[in-house]
């Protein structure tokens, strides 16, 4: 039996955001993973012989520069380097749109005068909004509490603050954050450009990890999250950490390792301790006991609260509405090892756009059919893929001259209908990704070498995640901010005495951001000192 502190269930970059900074402020640690690595979804591996990717998530600009600078992520080895070009969306018609600093207004000017014009104000009016919210990434929202005690009292000291925050916005600037909360991203983009791929540019970010279409209501919050990012120091702006996504998970490792934490991986919960009212421990899968005074949680709520916690130590209320949290973001993700870069039709042979995130996706309608498809079929006729090409920024992950590429693809069925299961099309839907980039890129598929694949059922068995949420539960208004994971709890602490929560199901939610690690560490130093002096 081992007794600690604190235990942490999942060794994936929040839970060892979290640890780090729980460790440094005196407390003992432990973090217990499942897999033989950590990392969770930030992880870098072999899939191919000599060529290695970052296995899901895949590139950074979220990942918030108080967490990297706190933690030293540097020291440990972390290096991030921007892309020389941000975004190209290449169509079947010949045009494309190549996106980054010093090239955006005449690649839009290109397709639609007006839209060079439109780019700036739209692009402007976002930052400054995204501005005022990376202020509260890094706090609890406020969170409701039933009664009047210390704890309103402390929630309503916390609703002014936030208040304050957002006082910075003008009136009109509040009235676009309500629209970015509520509408579609499509409708306000149709009312701003004119031209196809100046939408889509944006309405991809709208539909990452959201399974809806790009006209649903709550689609502009998802394409405002993706805009909260920045890399050294430059905002909005995506990058690569050297080496993959790994390198961030175990630059963090390092860090928490350097400030005595103990993590042990291949360690899987089975069970959260529970004695009378509060949480004492949990118990691993080879049945070994680790007990501590405070049990935090990483992984997906759901998985925790119908999984891992007894379902009688559970509030019977609480337990009913955990069970219809959702999940499932309809994503599939590639790998694959690439003898050649691909050469597009749209901007044919080497240079910076094979840098940038390339989106297939050329406008709001084809995400919109990819939707309708998905939800009929399973998955879409014309999907959606987001091509990365990380070699060409960086020689440690594939032998010289070859490269790889990550395949981001949205809008597959989480549950595929008609009871057939992701085992039997899984090749089937990775020959239709190739063959879209191959569309775009004649030439691509002869280039691929090997693959490796992970359709949502993958991505559940794998990481834990849920429906292959790869955001822990939907970014939709009923499940953020104040109500993430749920209404009373968005503070971090769960419904049991002792129990936090520190991973992507809490606020700000999900991507590479450290945010609820870092947030939950501070709820639970603050407890403990209240408790302990
Ligand atoms: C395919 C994909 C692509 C993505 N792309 C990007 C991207 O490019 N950029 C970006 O910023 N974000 C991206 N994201 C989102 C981002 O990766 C996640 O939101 C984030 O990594 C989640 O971090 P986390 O620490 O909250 O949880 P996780 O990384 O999910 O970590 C939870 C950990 O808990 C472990 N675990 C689960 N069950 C147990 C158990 N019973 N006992 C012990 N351990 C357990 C898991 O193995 C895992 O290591 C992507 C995600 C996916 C899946």
């Amino acid at each position: 039996m081992n007794e600690t502190d604190v235990v942490i269930i999942g060794a994936g970059h929040n839970g060892l955001t979290c640890a780090a900074y729980l460790a440094h402020a005196g407390l003992r640690v432990k973090v217990v993973e499942r897999r033989k690595v950590v990392g969770g979804a930030a992880v870098t591996e072999e899939f191919h012989p000599g060529f290695r990717n970052s296995v899901a998530a895949y590139t950074v600009s979220l990942l918030n520069p108080k967490v990297i600078s706190d933690l030293n992520l540097a020291e440990h080895g972390l290096k991030i380097v921007e892309r020389r070009a941000q975004n190209f969306l290449p169509a079947l018609d010949g045009s494309h749109l190549l996106t980054g600093e010093g090239r955006t207004r005449a690649s839009v000017a290109r397709l639609s005068p007006h839209d060079a014009d439109a780019i700036e104000d739209f692009s402007r009016e976002l930052e400054t909004i995204a501005d005022v919210l990376r202020a509260l990434v890094l706090r609890a929202p406020p969170n409701l509490v039933e009664g009047f005690g210390p704890g309103a009292i402390r929630e309503t000291f916390n609703a002014l603050g936030t208040a304050n925050v957002l006082r910075r916005l003008s009136l009109e600037q509040q009235r676009s954050l309500l629209d970015l909360f509520t509408r579609s991203a499509g409708e306000m983009l149709d009312e701003r450009f004119e031209a196809d791929l100046v939408k889509a540019l944006f309405g991809f970010d709208a539909i990452v990890g959201n399974y809806a279409s790009p006209y649903a209501a709550g689609s502009a919050y998802v394409m405002l999250h993706h805009a909260f990012g920045e890399v050294n120091g430059r905002k909005g702006v995506w990058g690569h950490a050297v080496g993959g996504m790994g390198a961030i998970t175990q630059a963090m490792a390092g860090a928490a390792r350097a400030r005595g934490v103990e993590i042990e991986t291949g360690a899987g919960v089975r069970e959260v301790i529970v004695e009378r009212d509060r949480v004492a421990g949990v118990v691993l899968d080879n049945g070994a006991i680790v007990r501590a005074k405070y049990v935090v949680s990483s992984v997906n709520p759901k998985l925790l609260y119908t999984r891992l916690v007894p379902a009688q130590a559970l509030p019977t209320e609480f337990l009913a509405r955990i069970r219809t949290w959702r999940n499932g973001s309809g994503t599939f993700r590639m790998n694959v090892a690439l003898g050649a870069l691909p050469s597009f039709t749209a901007l044919p042979g080497t240079g910076d756009h094979l840098t940038a995130g390339i989106i297939i996706a050329p406008s709001l309608p084809y995400m919109d059919r990819a939707w309708q498809d998905a939800r009929a079929l399973g998955w879409s006729r014309e999907p959606v893929v987001e091509l990365l090409i990380p070699s060409t920024l960086d020689d440690t992950l594939a032998p010289a001259g070859r490269h790889v590429a990550s395949l981001f693809c949205q809008h597959v069925a989480p549950q595929l209908p008609d009871g057939k299961s992701w085992d039997d099309h899984r090749d089937e839907v990775a020959d239709l990704m190739i063959a879209t980039v191959d569309k775009y890129a004649p030439g691509f598929a002869a280039s691929v070498l090997g693959r490796q694949i992970l359709s949502p059922l993958d991505l559940e068995r794998e990481f834990g995640l849920l429906g292959g949420d790869i955001f822990h539960g939907a970014l939709t208004l009923n499940q953020l901010f104040s109500a993430r994971p749920m209404l009373g709890h968005a503070d971090y602490r769960g419904p049991l005495k002792n129990l936090y929560h520190c991973g992507s199901g809490a606020h700000p939610g999900g991507g590479v951001t450290g945010a609820p690690g870092h947030n939950a560490a501070h709820v639970i130093l603050r407890d403990h000192r209240a408790l302990f002096g």
